[in-house]
């Protein structure tokens, strides 16, 4: 789960840690009020979205009356961000972060994540902040420390102070930088982080190091041991799909392509997505319905799949061990019912009650004229999803059986 700057700041400065004062507004006037109660003479508005490369997409400006930060923000506020984090269709801005501005002598680059290969957590620290860490690793690798942390024994003081030497930072900072380091991996590791940014980590000119941006993303499976940062997932930046999934708890991942997949089973799933892809087609998403799912469940699933714009076939691909293949059956019905839709549905049953599942299926397209195309193994259906969604003519026989009921 991804943390706005401002939630992630938050955290931060209850474990200690530098950040500018500041508060979050999501109208002008918002904004001018928090302005005005931080008092100063420079502040810098920001853009809270999900997404970094802000500053250069117009999402981050310093300003220096009250009238600037409110026309600013009244600019900035409802308009759409497009960075490279993104993707092309951008993101609203519904709320900005007023701070008061920091003078920068010095930008850092420093962020924690997992490294699964060596089962511990990583810390990476470069002297070229403010940059892209990714073009720093291209352009300039030697400006990129890199260290292994135990999450046993944590990220000790001594860590930081050899970081900050190997980055070339004035021996009169190198006890602060290990002090915000150490406080830095605590957030991350206390809260089960899957990465925290901050880019930049900023001297300033009184010789303070602060944080002037954070990104912290959570491992989702370990919410459940923090409520109050399950709290903070904002559903304004999940698309609609997602955030049904959420209410329905379906595992639910959105893709590219443009095969819709409501499959049982995490292990299925992944298989069916490969399958689409060795015959040619690209999956639009992964669902796992889950081995308990209900008629209800079902349905939603299959309505999240319906609903989504660029889903051009369907394939549903169930083996019933202990979710039964009638009970499928009723649930794709049912959201069909629901959301109309005239794309074809290549369904692969098998496993318990796979007859009555079919007979349901085979009854419903009959007396509701959806394009079902049965088929019966697991590479047949891919095969023929994967042609459906190339564009192919819809099936003839289902045509004919439509035409010979109307
Ligand atoms: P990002 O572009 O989404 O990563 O947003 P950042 O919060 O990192 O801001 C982008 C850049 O704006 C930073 O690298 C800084 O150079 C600049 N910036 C942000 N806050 C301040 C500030 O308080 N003072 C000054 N002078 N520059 C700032
Ligand atoms: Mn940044």
């Amino acid at each position: 789960m991804d943390l706005h700057e401002f939630q992630a700041k938050g955290l931060l400065r209850s474990y200690g840690v530098p950040v500018p004062d500041g508060g979050v507004a999501s109208t002008a006037s918002d904004a001018l009020r928090v302005a005005k109660e931080l008092k100063g003479d420079a502040w810098v508005i920001k853009a809270q979205v999900h997404a970094g490369g802000r500053g250069k997409a117009g999402g981050v400006k310093v300003v220096n009356t009250f009238s600037d930060v409110y026309d600013v923000s009244s600019h900035m506020l409802g308009m759409k961000i497009v960075t490279k984090q993104t993707g092309p269709d951008g993101k609203i801005v519904r709320r900005t972060l007023i701070e008061k501005a920091t003078d920068i002598k010095q930008e850092i680059y420093l962020s924690f994540l997992v490294d699964r290969d060596s089962e511990q957590h990583m810390i990476i620290v470069s002297s070229e902040g403010g940059m892209d860490i990714e073009e720093v690793a291209e352009n300039n690798p030697s400006a990129i420390v890199t260290e292994r942390i135990n999450p046993v024994t944590g990220m000790g003081l001594f860590l930081g102070r050899k970081i900050a030497k190997k980055i070339g930072l004035d021996s009169s900072l190198l006890n602060k930088f290990a002090d915000v380091a150490h406080k830095l991996y605590n957030v991350f590791a206390d809260h089960d982080g899957m990465m925290l940014e901050i880019n930049p980590l900023v001297v300033t000119g009184d010789g303070d190091i602060v944080c002037l941006d954070a990104k912290m993303n959570v491992d989702e499976n370990a919410l459940y041991r923090h409520p109050k940062i399950e709290e903070m997932k904002d559903y304004g930046e999940l698309e609609p799909q997602e955030v049904r999934a959420s209410i329905f708890d379906l595992s639910y991942v959105s893709m590219d392509g443009n095969i819709g997949c409501m499959v049982n089973g995490a292990g299925l799933a992944m298989a069916t997505m490969d399958i689409i892809k060795s015959y040619g087609g690209d999956p639009a998403n992964f669902l796992d319905v889950g081995g308990g799912a209900d008629v209800n469940k079902v349905r939603e699933a299959f309505k999240i799949i319906l609903t989504d714009p660029k889903v051009k076939v369907i394939f549903v691909n169930i083996f019933g061990g202990i979710v039964r293949c009638d009970l499928i059956a009723q649930g794709v019905l049912n959201g069909s019912d629901e959301v109309p839709s005239d794309r074809s549905i290549v369904v692969r049953l098998d496993g318990t009650n796979v007859e009555e599942g079919r007979k349901i299926l085979e009854e419903g397209a009959a007396k509701t004229g959806l394009t079902i195309v049965t088929a019966d193994t697991m590479a047949d259906a891919a095969q023929k999803a994967v042609e459906l969604a190339a564009g192919e003519e819809k099936p003839a026989k289902k045509k004919t059986s439509a035409k010979a009921k109307e």
